[in-house]
């Protein structure tokens, strides 16, 4: 046996590198070890990748990872990351889109910088790639029907069979072909397909079709093409034209990739492309599909593509969301080949992970009732110094005004409370926080019961900071005083659809939760919110964290969303 000294102290020194090296791959998504063995192999020296959305809805949280992953990536590398509008199908792009792509990419962290494409400035490409397919006698046009196309394409259990027209004559297919671009035809006429292999096992194989003959008016190029290239020709070729070395999708297009390199293959590109998949980000208990959206938005159920109940990019912008926690979000679910659904407390843990030391925490009354301490000077106003942030020293102190009429959320307050209610009732005494302890002495209530003021006296020795040991409570409430308050619109949000409950209904229509907004057209907050902009984020005490709407709020108009309540049922590993 091979066990003398030296033997085994170099296997064991060779041994631990290797272990070194196994971690640090270990460490590393596949997609990160794939490009850094191209990249030892000499296969690529670069890194170069793409978010390649359709501009035919609004970007939703399962782009946000694709576009952080390609530009994490592109950055990692010290590559480059592009942003291309897959624009190649005009019946359903529109500008709108466009725009708002843009502004969702780059909230979100993916700086392209200058390298914004359009696929449809490589038109002439497609069809000069078309052309050179057909030159090597590996593209026709055919003339079957669209159900011809398919009963000849077979099933997967059974080969297809072969276009009459398979056998044309490059001449003649280069003829039509032309003719097809200059507008002989009628719509749906002809197609020309790539002659690869009618009797694949894998049916994207079977002569695809890669162009068709549809005049259609395109946002970029207008009425000069009626033929339009096929998303599975041109999606490689756009890739190659800009040097993409990994192009990387969700698993859908796994089966696709025998044509994708078929097409970079064919076309003879120097350094082709790679296409990577990883699987798609689900999320519990939302909307993603982009055809129930917009049904949603069109069907007025919904307030528009930025809803804060949605998560469209635009909607979780418009509810607080910031791309840092969306960032957090992003690398919890890592990147992974099998299908799975993430949890939405997953999102709620990450943003409040990120605002809780970066927002102020203010006091805010959602559904106001009146505390007036009776034995509180009339006229006097005090100003009470509060920490903006006990967990951040640095966010400093602001004053919080306090006088004789406060207004405290209903909540705080029972007549007849069941045990271990350490809130206001009549004959209890709480702390108001960071000001006095207020015992309750007395309440009026209207002709139907309800509460309209509550009387209380307050213990002027009792002040916050004073050091006052007299005497403990057991309960604490926020308040704001009456005269200073400002009025706002609050809106409380719960989960679209509650995946419990069911998705859909039997008729396949979504099953909506009937509550999931609340709005509280009465609130009273601290001032300190005065001039708070749209976006703005603070954190409510006892309530969660809540952001300025950035389209209903105007001057004087108060508007918060609830961005998350401050209770959570997600803790990570
Ligand atoms: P949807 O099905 O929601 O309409 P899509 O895939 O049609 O989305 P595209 O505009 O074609 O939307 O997508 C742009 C890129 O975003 C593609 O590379 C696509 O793979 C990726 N992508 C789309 N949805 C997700 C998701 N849920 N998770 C990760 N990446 C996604
Ligand atoms: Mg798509």
């Amino acid at each position: 046996m091979d066990n003398d000294g030296i033997g085994l102290e170099n296997t064991n020194t060779h041994n631990e590198t290797d272990m070194q090296a196994d971690r640090e791959t270990a460490s590393k998504n596949f997609i990160e070890q794939i490009i850094e063995k191209d990249l030892r192999e000499g296969k690529c020296t670069t890194v170069v990748t793409r978010f390649p959305p359709e501009p035919n809805g609004y970007l939703h949280i399962g782009h946000a990872k694709s576009i952080l992953l390609n530009y994490g990536l592109a950055k990692k590398y010290g590559g480059k990351f592009n942003l291309r509008f897959d624009d190649t199908n005009p019946t359903k792009e529109k500008t709108e889109f466009v725009e708002s792509i843009i502004e969702d990419v780059k909230w979100i962290g993916g700086n392209f910088e200058d390298r914004l494409f359009f696929a449809s400035d490589y038109f002439e490409q497609m069809y000069e790639g078309a052309v050179k397919l057909i030159k090597k006698g590996k593209a026709y046009v055919c003339e079957l029907t669209p159900d011809e196309i398919r009963e000849y394409r077979g099933t997967l259990t059974k080969p297809g069979r072969n276009s009459p027209y398979r056998d044309r004559t490059m001449e003649e297919n280069l003829a039509l072909f032309e003719e097809m671009k200059n507008g002989k035809y009628p719509d749906g006429s002809k197609v020309l397909r790539a002659k690869i292999d009618m009797a694949s096992p894998n049916i994207n194989m079977r002569d695809p079709i890669i162009y068709r003959i549809a005049r259609m008016t395109h946002h970029n190029t207008g009425d000069k093409w009626c033929i339009y290239p096929m998303y599975d020709f041109a999606h490689p070729i756009e890739d190659a034209v800009e040097g993409v070395t990994h192009s990387i999708c969700t698993l859908e297009f796994e089966d696709h990739r025998p044509l994708y390199d078929w097409v970079v293959r064919e076309l003879e590109y120097e350094n082709p492309p790679k296409q990577i998949e990883f699987a798609k980000l689900y999320l519990t208990n939302v909307i993603t599909g982009k055809r129930y959206i917009k049904k949603l938005v069109e069907e007025g159920i919904v307030d528009g593509w930025d809803d804060p109940r949605l998560v469209s990019i635009s909607a979780l912008r418009r509810r607080g969301f910031t791309p840092e926690s969306i960032k957090m979000f992003m690398e919890l679910c890592g990147i992974s080949k099998s299908q799975s659904s993430v949890d939405y407390s997953m999102l709620e843990y990450c943003i409040r992970e990120d605002l809780k030391i970066k927002r102020p925490r203010i006091m805010a009354v959602l559904d106001p009732v009146k505390l007036i301490i009776t034995n509180y000077p009339k006229d006097q106003m005090e100003y009470m110094d509060v920490p903006n942030n006990q967990e951040n020293e640095e966010m400093g102190f602001r004053k919080v005004p306090f006088g004789r009429e406060l207004y405290i959320d209903r909540q705080d307050f029972m007549i007849d409370p069941p045990k271990k209610y350490f809130r206001l009732y009549p004959g209890n005494e709480v702390r108001l926080m960071h000001a006095y302890f207020v015992t309750c002495t007395d309440y009026v209530t209207d002709k139907e019961g309800k509460v309209t003021e509550i009387h209380g006296t307050y213990d002027p020795a009792t002040k916050s900071g004073s050091g006052f040991t007299g005497r403990k409570v057991k309960g604490t409430i926020h308040w704001v005083a009456a005269s200073t308050a400002q009025k706002a619109e609050v809106r409380l949000y719960e989960n679209i659809v509650d995946e419990e409950k069911g998705v859909y209904n039997e008729d396949g229509s979504l099953n909506l939760n009937p509550n999931s907004i609340t709005v509280l057209g009465n609130c009273y907050i601290e001032p300190s919110v005065k001039g708070a902009k749209s976006y703005d984020s603070f954190q409510f005490l006892r309530h969660g964290y809540f952001c300025v709407d950035s389209k209903d709020a105007a001057a004087g108009h108060l508007v918060f969303n609830r961005i998350v309540s401050l209770k959570s049922s997600y803790k990570p590993e």
